[in-house]
């Protein structure tokens, strides 16, 4: 085949599980499957630890593409391996692909697929197809390079290889972008981890489609307009961005291509990322719904990406919080609330206290109280018991209530004499 380099050309099979793989192949081919493939980070992180001596960092997951279908083999894996080698077997229908793990290892199969896309960002319709045609629908040229696990070859029609060498990250079509935005955060974390350079090409073809695309949405409060599969997927990939990557460097990137417009422009603006973003860290707060608190529509934006409901909550309590700051900015008496005056300014409202922090990683005025609030205020009690103070001869009721609360106020004033 006129795409297959010899295995020779630099493959460092030692790091790759191949006595499972040549089973598992096996087995395939005793389904009647034809060809299998390994393909994705394995086959380039295998690559990079020969050509550029990259520490290889362990397999994270095997991903293997078939010429036929991939359910019919993980129906045949799950018979002829026992039961306790495999720990996880889950089939998606839709795109037939199944994800299953085996010995530990965990194995992404797929049936090889061309893939059209008819509203752009929105999840393709899919058909079967040739291993060679499935690489030409994935994201990066080195991240097309495939092992026949019959001879041991790399497929590479993209010429994935001489990229690799060139540690030059290239979207395999012109088209690539618009098909599928997500894939310049997939370029911001690989260019970031493995220390690649976007090619001019790939830079143009980012800056262009981010031009052309029909963004309309982000300017209306209609989340809903936005094509929902971009949303999930975006939000995924940005999640794997900020926890598993050089983040800094990574969004550093996105911001000089302009493409924090993926987001909003608010986001694209904003210069308080990375303070925001290691003041989460420090409290504790979700990244991704820091990064988003700094959009110009932090509520919008956390709808449109699908973010959790709890998470969707905070963006809104934080942002009442904030308004409600800035409306007592005025109010010069603040400068002399006491800690208990605080206290009941920050508990009064029915907001969730972890919204406390989003505003605290934002920066906003007055954050000082509302640390000092989260640490030490919040977690003062009064030192007396309800049930001591009617032992005392207090009657149950308001009146009890409203002297555990003085006896609280009191405390927390004490706290900062
Ligand atoms: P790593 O897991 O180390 O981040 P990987 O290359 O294995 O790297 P995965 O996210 O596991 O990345 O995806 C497996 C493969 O699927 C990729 O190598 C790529 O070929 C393809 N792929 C993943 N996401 C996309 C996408 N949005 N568009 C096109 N191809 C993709
Ligand atoms: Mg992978």
């Amino acid at each position: 085949m006129e795409s297959s380099v010899n295995i020779e050309f630099g493959l460092n099979l030692e790091v790759l599980p191949m006595s499972l793989l040549i089973r598992v192949k096996e087995i395939a081919y005793e389904e009647g499957i034809r060809r299998i493939a390994l393909i994705g980070g394995a086959v380039r992180d295998s690559l990079l630890s020969k050509y550029h001596n990259h520490h290889w960092g362990g397999l994270k997951d095997v991903d293997l593409i078939v010429e036929g279908s991939a359910t019919q083999l993980a129906e045949a894996l799950q018979r002829e391996f026992e039961a306790s080698r495999i720990s996880k077997l889950h089939i998606h229908k839709a795109y037939n692909t199944v994800e299953i793990t085996i010995d530990g290892i965990s194995i992404d199969l797929a049936t090889a697929r061309l893939e059209k896309y008819e509203v752009l960002a929105e999840n393709p319709k899919v058909t079967p197809s040739s291993i060679e045609e499935d690489l030409a629908r994935r994201d990066f040229t080195i991240n097309s390079i495939a092992i026949d696990l019959s001879s041991l070859s790399l497929i590479d029609p993209n010429n994935g290889l001489t990229d690799l060498v060139e540690k030059k990250l290239n979207f395999i079509h012109n088209h690539s972008v618009e098909e599928d935005p997500t894939r310049i955060i997939r370029a911001a974390r690989y260019s970031a981890r493995l220390d690649f350079a976007l090619s001019p090409d790939a830079i143009h073809q980012i800056k262009t489609t981010l031009k052309r695309w029909p963004w309309q949405w982000l300017h209306t409060t209609s989340p809903e307009l936005a094509p929902s599969a971009l949303g999930v997927r975006l939000r995924s990939e940005t999640e794997l961005l900020l926890t598993n990557e050089p983040w800094e460097l990574a969004l550093e990137y996105l911001q000089d291509w302009g493409a924090l417009l993926l987001f909003d422009e608010g986001l694209q603006n904003d210069h308080r990322w990375q303070q925001r973003l290691l003041w989460a860290s420090k409290l504790g707060v979700k990244p991704l719904t820091a990064l988003i608190a700094g959009a110009e529509d932090s509520c919008a934006l956390g709808n449109r990406l699908k973010l959790g409901e709890d998470q969707q909550r905070l963006l809104r309590d934080s942002l009442k919080l904030n308004t409600y700051l800035s409306s007592i900015k005025r109010t010069q008496d603040r400068l002399n609330w006491t800690a208990s005056r605080w206290s009941n300014e920050l508990e009064k409202p029915n907001w969730k206290p972890e919204a406390v922090l989003i505003s605290i990683c934002l920066g906003i005025e007055n954050w000082e109280y509302l640390l000092r609030w989260w640490d030490v205020w919040r977690k003062i009690k009064p030192d007396i018991s309800a049930h001591k103070l009617i032992e005392d001869g207090w009657d149950p009721g308001p009146k009890l209530g409203a002297e555990l609360q003085r006896l609280r106020e009191e405390m927390i004033d004490l706290e900062e004499e």
